[in-house]
């Protein structure tokens, strides 16, 4: 017993114009094919039920002419299909054996996919420019799936398994359900005054559903879906980049501060910010103040600093590297959790010692050193960094200006060697006051003396 399928009838259609198929009566018909035929005004005829004998297709170059039975043979004109020499113009191939014409709507699918894929990369590029490397990541992860999914159709294999950010098919439609439960946000409209990441995000979600309706038209007939796998995924896709969206919307992919659209410019008055220099320095925790300094020793005030609690000590200490030393370092209080000795890039190299670029407070990576007092010699280890230029902000100089915490700007500094410094930290708390820090080198780059202004600038 034969089966006639929806494969044979597209090809038929598609490839041989055929209008009209004989089939044996117990030959079985699928679901798939009866709706194909359907929609394309397919006639199946079963060699018991045809009265009237089959007449001999004419056929001619250029054109097939194919008669209806019972009825007065009606010529119908189509541009011959199969080539003399090569591929038609207006065919394509849907997979190694079969031949289509362009607006099969697989092949609009396809197109559609293939859209989709360079607006998803065109916003990749975008998040890399402007800092955004973990939603990059995401997006890109998106990328693979749509070639999984191309590839998939083209060789009619199943999709296999698969996440999206992090996520399985099950979870991403219970979290883009419930993003208040999962990830305490609340479904916001798009708007024009959003974020840029939140607007682009909603532009790939949208994109995403038209994709998702050019492969209902190719692969929904009737109520039936042909490629169960690629649907579910485009649909958890569409669920993920909102999830991204509703994240997108809170702040949670800013790479600076320009990434809010739509909103006035903050008058630069605002935007100034005093620039200190800080030299090298070491700060120290109890245990190490008293190994230094003796039992029960704590470090005794100089002067204040510019933020508040932060103050210069009497203490001096020597700091030793493999190539050198330096006398008179100064040593700031209060005392800290973790000893930490922040120096120039040259201060570094004159030491003989490889220190990485950190934030203050992160010393993942950072150099031994020896730190000498009178009484002892200290073998301190991974304590040594350069500090990452940075901004102290409290909440309220953080909301004038736009920015929020561990944000990265650029700052303008003016003079006679102007100077502008990139992927300056942005650090929030109510006890800073508004200062920027940088070190000796960065000073000398600007030719900056004892201190100087310099204006905040949206990083792109
Ligand atoms: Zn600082």
């Amino acid at each position: 017993m034969d089966t006639l399928t929806e494969s044979d009838l597209r090809s038929g259609y598609f490839v041989r114009g055929e209008r009209e198929f004989m089939i044996d009566p117990d030959t079985v018909l699928t679901e798939e094919a009866k709706i194909f035929a359907d929609r394309y005004g397919i006639k199946i005829n079963r060699r018991d039920e045809k009265l009237i004998p089959e007449p001999p297709k004419e056929v001619h170059k250029g054109k097939i002419s194919v008669p209806r039975p019972g009825a007065a043979p009606k010529e119908v004109r189509v541009e011959s299909v199969l080539p003399e020499h090569g591929k038609p113009e207006h065919m394509t191939n849907l997979n190694a054996a079969e031949l289509v014409p362009k607006n099969d709507p697989r092949i609009t699918f396809r197109g559609k996919l293939d859209t989709f894929q360079a607006d998803l990369l065109m916003v990749i590029a975008k998040c890399y420019k402007y800092n955004s490397k973990e939603l990059a990541e995401y997006l890109q992860e998106a990328v693979g799936l749509l070639r999984r999914i191309m590839a998939a159709d083209v060789k009619n294999e199943p999709l296999g398994e698969w996440t999206f950010i992090g996520l399985t098919s099950a979870e991403l439609r219970e979290h883009s359900h419930h993003p208040e439960k999962y990830y305490g946000l609340r479904h916001q409209p798009p708007e024009a005054d959003m974020r840029y990441a939140a607007l682009e995000l909603n532009l790939l979600r949208a994109k995403s559903r038209e994709v998702e309706m050019a492969f209902s038209n190719a692969f929904i007939l009737g109520h039936t879906v042909l490629r169960k796998d690629i649907a579910e995924l485009l649909n958890r896709l569409s669920s993920g980049l909102y999830i991204l969206y509703c994240r997108a919307v809170h702040g949670e992919f800013d790479g600076c501060c320009c990434t809010q659209a739509g909103k006035p410019a903050v008058p630069e008055a605002v935007m100034q910010v005093p620039v200190e220099v800080s030299a090298r320095h070491v700060h120290l925790s109890k245990a190490d103040v008293e190994k230094l300094f003796g039992p029960g020793h704590k470090l005794t005030h100089k002067r204040d600093l510019s933020q508040t609690g932060e103050f210069l000590s009497e203490e001096r200490v020597t700091l030793r590297g493999p190539k050198g030393e330096m006398k008179n370092v100064a040593v700031l209080g209060p005392e800290r959790s973790a000893t930490q000795v922040e120096l120039s890039l040259s201060d570094a190299r004159a030491l003989g010692v490889e220190v990485p670029l950190r934030l203050s407070g992160d010393l993942s990576g950072a150099a031994d050193i020896t730190i000498i007092s009178p009484a002892c010699e200290l073998n301190a280890r991974g304590c040594a960094i350069a500090a990452l230029s940075h901004i102290h902000l409290t909440p309220e100089d953080a909301q004038a200006m736009g920015l929020s915490d561990k944000q990265l700007v650029s700052v303008d500094v003016d003079g006679d060697r102007p100077v502008t410094f990139r992927n300056v930290v942005v650090r929030v708390k109510p006890s800073f006051r508004k200062f920027m820090h940088i070190d000796f080198d960065e000073a000398n780059a600007a030719h900056i003396g004892k201190s100087a202004a310099g204006v905040v600038r949206p990083q792109n």
